[in-house]
């Protein structure tokens, strides 16, 4: 076989064999296809597509690239969450320990900053020490320990995933249902664990701009998860703005530390809780979604979710006076205030530009090899809905290098569109979809 003939009859518009597909992804993890061909590849999935069995064998063939863990050893379900990618979204780091603290063990394995979206290895990191790359017994442990871990992929761990998300990172080819699918659900399902829930975002910061083709993602993730004896509930969720307040890797981490002290901004608790709601039922501690979130708000409100939050920094090598003192966290030199130049309400928010904005400061990446810096970011004080006057704040760029904030300030102040009329209230979770 060669990856050449496979390059073509996919950009032809061909359906690839179970044995192409698993060719080209183990001779890629090996080092034997070089990056410049799959990148070839990868834009041509995204043109052409794959059917739902193209889509199940790269899934299949990205899982087996690595080991798959057996966690039958620690007692109980073990459920975890995966969004497919948001501005702002720092769900994950406050819902597993939140989920762990009621007594569910979640294993949770996550990414880097993908696009224009942040990723939450990245954010983890900007906590001085935590380690992401724990050994398969550390992680073990710690999950037998404390109910919880969040790692990212090890070199054992989806390893065709590893190479494949870093690629797509830089190349333009993220946006893509099969690409999408097989990179969650392959680790997802290496990850040893018996149930998902899925938060697959819409609007104008997800990847899917489309609310039809975010169902369409959400349905092929949970027909792979079915398949392979895994129960899937998917939330549509709204990303027409970013989640939360802070953009950015140590600016999200002290918003987390907020919400985790059960203060923090209404819309980032409420997915929080939805879904986490929705892995106490899959793991059968409660009845009904309902009963779910009343026993969650319990465990923010008493400080048990922080508690655990704690525990596991400290598990992971984290610096918990950092956790204790947000101040501790890195921060950015300067910040640039963003005015309103009109009166009048927020009727749209561009989020896409937003992260790329944050981006542009160098909260992501634009080259594999790009570091990132965890203390710069956006901060956002008004939202949709918000009455605006001229001169009223409407963020703040926070940033580190001088010659990094024109053109973040720009894309930033584009992003927002200021109306008289004011808009229509939104909804934030739009589907639940359970297989
Ligand atoms: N999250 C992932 O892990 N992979 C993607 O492709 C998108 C979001």
């Amino acid at each position: 076989m060669r990856a050449y003939d496979i390059i073509l009859k996919k950009r032809n518009a061909n359906k690839l064999t179970k044995e192409e597909i698993a060719y080209f992804i183990n001779s890629y993890t090996k080092g034997e296809i070089p990056d410049y061909q799959i990148s070839a590849l990868l834009m041509a999935i995204y043109f052409q597509a794959m059917d739902d069995e193209e889509t199940a064998n790269l899934t299949e063939a990205m899982m087996n690239s690595g080991e798959v863990y057996d966690l039958s050893s620690i007692p109980g379900k073990k459920i975890d969450k995966h969004s497919t990618g948001g501005v702002g979204d720092k769900v994950s780091i406050i819902l597993a320990p939140l989920v762990a603290s009621a007594g569910v063990t979640v294993p949770m394995m996550s990414g880097r900053g993908l696009g224009h979206t942040g990723g939450t290895l990245d954010k983890l990191e900007s906590i001085p020490g935590f380690r992401t790359n724990l050994t398969k017994d550390e992680f073990i442990s710690n999950l037998e320990k404390i109910n919880v871990a969040m790692i990212g992929q090890s070199k054992n761990i989806a390893p065709a995933d590893k190479k494949l998300y870093a690629l797509r990172d830089v190349t333009g080819t993220i946006e893509s249902i099969p690409l999408i699918a097989g990179s969650i659900m392959s680790k997802k399902l290496a990850e040893g664990i018996d149930s998902l829930v899925l938060d697959v975002k819409t609007g104008s910061g997800a990847f899917m701009k489309k609310e039809r083709d975010a169902v369409r993602l959400a349905k092929v993730m949970a027909a792979i998860g079915k398949k392979m004896g895994k129960k899937v509930v998917a939330l549509i969720t709204d990303m027409d703005q970013p989640l939360g307040n802070a953009i950015g890797n140590s600016l999200e981490i002290k918003e987390c530390i907020e919400v985790l002290k059960g203060r923090g901004p209404q819309d980032l608790i409420d997915i929080t809780l939805e879904l986490g709601a929705y892995m106490l039922k899959l793991a059968g501690k409660v009845n009904n979604a309902a009963k779910g979130r009343d026993v969650l708000k319990g465990h923010l409100s008493d400080g048990s979710a922080y508690q655990r939050f704690r525990e596991m920094v400290m598990l992971q090598g984290g610096d918990v006076s950092a956790i204790d003192n947000p101040a501790l966290l890195p921060s950015a030199k300067y910040t640039k205030e963003l005015l309103s130049k009109r009166n009048g309400y927020i009727v749209k928010m561009d989020t896409e530009a937003m992260g790329i904005a944050s981006c542009m400061l160098g909260a992501g990446r634009e080259k594999i090899e790009d570091k990132i810096d965890p203390a710069v970011g956006i901060v956002i004080d008004k939202k949709i809905g918000d009455k605006v006057k001229i001169g009223e704040r409407l963020s703040a760029l926070h940033y580190n290098a001088e010659d990094r904030l024109a053109e973040a300030y720009k894309k930033l102040q584009g992003a927002y569109l200021i109306s008289s009329k004011r808009p229509k209230k939104r909804r934030l979770i739009r589907r639940v979809i359970i297989v």
